[in-house]
């Protein structure tokens, strides 16, 4: 069986209490440098942006938290897996998620880093991708 390229994928956190399904237009994801989310996730964070809200199958250990004016942070408050991002103003337009709460990330991609300029200098990646600064791509946001 083919499947489309937008087919729903399914995710989930660590111990089950949050699981949910999204659609994926794209198999890419991108690496935020941010001091945010490496203070929320421990490291760089590498995300998958999706197009709407995800449609949760259990929600019930789901947290947001407002970490800044215009995004809010998904967690699970069981086991503390880092899960979603979304602007605070249009929750329901974007939902950013941690490439692997999904079951089966094995065809994502890396796209491009953001926030490069608040990146540490204590890790580095290898590869050739597009890197933008946090003005680089807050000006993309704005359109
Ligand atoms: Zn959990
Ligand atoms: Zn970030």
């Amino acid at each position: 069986m083919t499947e489309s390229a937008d087919h729903k994928r399914r995710g989930q956190c660590l111990c089950g209490g949050v699981v949910f399904e999204i659609t994926v237009p794209r198999p890419s994801y991108h690496v935020c440098h941010c001091g945010m989310c490496r203070r929320w996730g421990g490291g760089p964070w590498m995300a998958v942006v999706c197009p709407g809200p995800a449609t949760f199958i259990s929600d019930e250990t789901l947290a947001w938290f407002q970490g800044s004016k215009w995004a809010e942070r998904g967690h699970c408050t069981k086991c503390g897996a880092s899960l979603f991002f979304r602007l605070a103003s249009k929750p329901d337009a974007i939902t950013a998620i941690s490439v692997d709460a999904f079951d089966d990330a094995s065809d994502f991609t890396l796209g491009r880093h953001i926030y490069v300029d608040a990146q540490p200098g204590r890790y580095a990646f290898a590869d050739d991708c597009p890197r933008l600064t946090e003005a680089e791509f807050q000006a993309e946001m704005r359109g």
